[in-house]
């Protein structure tokens, strides 16, 4: 991951996606320097410095340690991408059709990485190892990601800690990891899931998003984006799930078959059964703040 937030002259963090690209009044979190947002098509859209680029974040880039949420945007559980392709054949050929795999068939290294288990004499998938594929239903994925995403908060708490403590000369790198990564998060916890209905011009299509608004006013706004397709649109609300930012990503991931992309617009769905959908996200347990989540989104 790269430098996705800089700081305002206000003291707040801004994410990449927030600003228009070029050059910006924004500073690096790491060592005050002047940041430029780069927003082309090939690298995902990141802040660079203006000037030299700071130690921190030339470590953090070549470590690949920026804080990132786990399982949040990418969904390849880090493995090369030989190994990713070979998963993916042995989910078509196996754990799609629900056959267990032959011994011989199992990389270490997925053993190791708890992707796959044994069952007998032979292997299966864990519920982790189905996610590359997006074959893990949303409710299990919850209860996958969840105790990862604090964790790694604990992980990033802990180390900002231990560095004030034994006052290392870099605290302010740590207190800087703690804080991209607590924006990050505030962000999933703060945004609620919904899932829409769009009638337009005979079709029906469905659309995932998140917002931190009421849904009507989301929906009016969709309304506009909409009248550059069609002309007679009706929108219906079926689902609306709060502090479920965290599976938005993960749901056009599972889905992506059935993206239907509408000019620049990449939430649109067409399903051949929205029933099977619906029951996937309304399997999903509502999601309870713990007292820490509960002050990290009042702060
Ligand atoms: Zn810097």
């Amino acid at each position: 991951m790269w430098l996705k937030y800089g700081v305002t002259p206000n003291g707040y963090l801004k994410c990449v996606d927030d600003v228009l690209k070029g050059k910006t009044n924004l500073t690096c979190l790491y060592c005050g320097g002047k940041l430029t947002a780069k927003k082309g098509r090939v690298k995902q859209h990141h802040f660079a410095h203006t000037d030299e680029t700071c130690k921190p974040v030339v470590s953090r880039h070549k470590t690949k340690q920026f804080p990132g949420l786990p399982m949040y945007d990418r969904f390849g559980i880090q493995l090369p991408g030989r190994e990713l392709e070979q998963l993916k054949v042995l989910w078509k050929e196996y754990g799609s059709q629900d056959i267990l795999i032959p011994r011989d068939l199992i990389s270490l290294r997925w053993k190791f990485r708890s992707l796959m288990q044994l069952a007998g004499n032979e292997f299966e998938f864990t519920d982790l190892g189905k996610i590359p594929m997006g074959a893990l239903e949303l409710a299990r994925f919850n209860q996958i990601q969840e105790p990862l995403l604090l964790e790694t908060w604990e992980k990033y708490r802990q180390a900002a800690e231990r560095a004030t403590l034994a006052n290392y000369s870099n605290i302010q790198d740590y207190q800087a990891d703690l804080r991209i990564y607590e924006t990050q998060l505030r962000r999933i916890l703060v945004n609620s899931l919904y899932f829409l209905e769009v009638k337009a011009n005979g079709e029906t299509l469905y659309k995932i998003g998140i917002t931190q608004r009421t849904t009507d006013e989301r929906i009016s706004e969709i309304h506009q984006d909409l009248k550059t397709h069609y002309t007679n649109i009706t929108i219906n609300l079926l689902g609306f799930w709060e502090h479920r930012g965290n599976v938005e990503l993960y749901f056009k991931h599972r889905y992506r078959e059935f993206n239907y992309r509408l000019g620049k617009l990449t939430e649109y769905f067409k399903f051949p059964d929205v029933k099977l959908v619906l029951n996937d996200l309304y399997r999903m347990e509502q999601k309870v703040l713990s007292e820490a989540e509960l002050e990290l989104i009042s702060d």
